[in-house]
């Protein structure tokens, strides 16, 4: 006898899951374990249902509050450039839908997540809970990082920024990595920032990504 057997409808998204990582792949995702994730993670409850069709092509698609699911490549991307491994304590910046935060979760990470509308923490909260993730949530103003468990082995902001948060810099554990959209409002640069054990930080820069605007202290001031 099959065990949990797939309803219907869950063996087409499976199918179509399948296919979205063939896509990730194609495109240059090579991290074999976040593409595992990719394989696990159920997109598309992560949106609205009557977008749920559309939850397994490479686009970012309207949540609530005027925000986005990211873009699948944006995610995988940002997660790679992470070098999560199991059990590293990790922070996102901008919980949004929380299908970033299962992907992590699903890496083994012990997940930390800020969110600075209240709709989407308590959407997020709901729906993670749903699906049996355990990530810590926290409705506030994400570009204060979240000091009370640093230090983090990554960080990742979700948001595009005007300049690298300090704050969050500052949150960074010995070879701590933090990937970070900065530039203006039309694009922006993926860095990855890590702290090295001398003490310094060393900056890579990445190709253009457009995101939504990180809003904060100390990020846009809209
Ligand atoms: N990681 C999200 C996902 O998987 O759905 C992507 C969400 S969206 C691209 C970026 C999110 O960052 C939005 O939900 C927005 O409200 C949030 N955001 C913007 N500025 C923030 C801040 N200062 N602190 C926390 N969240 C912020």
């Amino acid at each position: 006898m099959m065990q949990n057997p797939l309803k219907p409808n869950e063996r087409v998204f499976k199918k179509r899951r399948m296919a979205l990582v063939e896509e990730l792949e194609s495109k240059g995702i090579r991290d074999k374990r976040v593409l595992a994730a990719f394989e696990n993670v159920a997109r598309h409850k992560f949106v609205d249902s009557a977008l749920a069709h559309r939850a397994y092509e490479d686009t970012a698609l309207p949540i609530e509050m005027g925000q986005t699911i990211s873009q699948p490549f944006t995610v995988a991307k940002q997660t790679e450039l992470m070098e999560v491994s199991e059990g590293d304590k990790v922070l996102e910046i901008g919980t949004g839908s929380g299908y970033q935060a299962a992907i992590l979760c699903e890496l083994g990470a012990k997940v930390y997540s800020v969110e600075r509308h209240q709709m989407l923490y308590n959407r997020s909260r709901e729906i993670l809970e749903e699906l049996g993730y355990r990530p810590n949530l926290k409705c506030g103003d994400g570009t204060m990082g979240w000091s009370a468990y640093a230090p983090y082995m990554s960080i990742v902001v979700t948001a595009g920024a005007p300049v690298i948060p300090e704050s969050l810099k500052s949150q960074l554990d010995t070879c701590g990595r933090l990937v970070v959209p900065v530039g203006d409002e039309e694009k922006q640069a993926m860095y990855r920032i890590t702290r090295h054990a001398d003490g310094h930080f060393e900056e890579e820069k990445f190709s253009i990504f457009k995101f939504v605007p990180l809003i904060g202290k100390q990020g846009w001031n809209l």
